[in-house]
């Protein structure tokens, strides 16, 4: 959906070349000449790690949020790892949490030390506040938690802060899927006390390689992930705690505010576009579409459809005889995973609902450089199937 030129999209003009999940090839003829620039600007400077080009990309992503303070680190698991451990997350503490997300959402808040508890999804597949309320109200020893904005679509803020408030919540929000996601003209990750994101390259601010952030408007919390971040060291080798290694290379710093983060709001506006297109488009009835809230204005990190469980994989494979690659997100749902056994975690309640769209769930490719002719041919292909 960007206007530039055929050259700059790539192998588009071949219709052999498949309608992928993501196009970094595209979005490397776009930023190219960028990154070279930061490439070079960092190789000269002689200065690898922890020096002006993460502070000037933390400050640039903090403002952009908008939030006070950006702390870079290696990868997004670690900055939600590294915000629960600022939150002070105690040995063993259960941790509110969702059975749908990356894996690494679970990962982190078992590296910090917590249990996760899980809790059922709601229709569009994010975790359920309703169900979150009636577990804080049952059990007033959980007073953490790590809800995730799935798919780019923002929870309902006003419902998280009004949780935070009442049970006097420790939140971690995992915006990796989410960055610049909004409910009601808030943005996402500002009614926790941390917010963390990911730039992996899938995600809409993707780099090149790994790396994270965690923001936050506390500066308390902000000098501790710093510390943590790098050891757990609070001056040159005297270190307060256990810290991780997990900084956010200079060299990716100078490419993500040069090369990635000016073009982040015009990637999200394609995003939205593909989205629209698809939702106002696509008109079959096997096929169950994402439907949001009026408040929601969502990222559309993924474009998540469902179709009956039986179909599913009918479903994928004509799309591959099309030429057109899909996703799941997620085959197998958190506590179902062989790395969970013998864990400690809870199952609040069974996650009916987190199951079947593990079972029914595929995305279609959404990204900021499908041209109208595949977006059309995903559309087309889509309104002619039938098992
Ligand atoms: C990608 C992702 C993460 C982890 O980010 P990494 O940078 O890969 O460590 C965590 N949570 C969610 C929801 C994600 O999509």
């Amino acid at each position: 959906m960007k206007e530039d030129s055929q050259a700059e999209r790539g192998p588009e003009g071949d219709p052999a070349h498949p309608v992928l999940p993501n196009d970094f090839r595209r979005q490397w003829a776009m930023i190219a000449p960028a990154v070279r620039q930061a490439v070079e600007r960092v190789g000269a400077s002689g200065w690898y790690i922890l020096g002006e080009e993460v502070e000037a990309f933390e400050r640039a992503l903090a403002d952009a949020w908008p939030l006070a303070y950006a702390v870079g680190t290696a990868n997004g698991m670690d900055a939600i790892e590294i915000g629960l451990r600022c939150l002070k997350l105690r040995p063993g503490e259960k941790v509110l949490t969702t059975p749908l997300s990356a894996f690494a959402t679970s990962l982190a808040i078992i590296r910090a030390g917590g249990q996760p508890v899980f809790v059922d999804i709601d229709e569009r597949g994010l975790i359920d506040l309703g169900q979150c309320r009636d577990i804080l109200t049952r059990d007033r020893s959980i007073r953490v938690c790590v809800p995730v904005h799935l798919y780019g679509f923002p929870l309902d803020l006003i419902e998280l802060a009004r949780l935070r408030d009442e049970f006097d919540l420790r939140i971690v929000e995992d915006c990796a899927q989410s960055i610049g996601a909004k409910w009601n003209g808030v943005a996402v990750g500002t009614v926790g006390q941390v917010a963390a994101t990911s730039f992996y390259p899938t995600k809409n601010l993707g780099a090149l390689g790994d790396g994270g952030a965690l923001l936050t408007d506390d500066e308390t919390i902000r000098d501790q992930a710093r510390c943590l971040r790098n050891y757990g060291q609070s001056s040159l080798y005297h270190h307060a705690e256990t810290g991780l290694n997990s900084r956010l290379d200079e060299i990716h710093a100078a490419i993500l505010r040069d090369a990635l983060l000016p073009h982040l709001a015009g990637w999200t506006e394609a995003r939205r576009e593909v989205a629209q297109a698809y939702c106002s488009r696509i008109i079959n009835p096997l096929l169950r579409l994402p439907v949001l809230p009026e408040a929601a204005n969502a990222v559309w990190h993924l474009f998540p459809v469902q179709v009956a469980s039986d179909l599913r994989d009918r479903f994928r494979e004509y799309l591959v005889a099309q030429n057109i690659r899909t996703g799941i997100h997620y085959p197998r749902i958190i506590p179902d995973q062989a790395a969970m056994a013998g864990l400690a975690y809870q199952t609040a309640l069974e996650p009916v609902r987190a199951r079947q769209i593990a079972l029914s769930e595929l995305s279609l490719p959404i990204h900021p450089f499908l041209t109208e002719a595949e977006i059309t041919k995903v559309v087309d292909a889509c309104n002619r199937w039938q098992p």
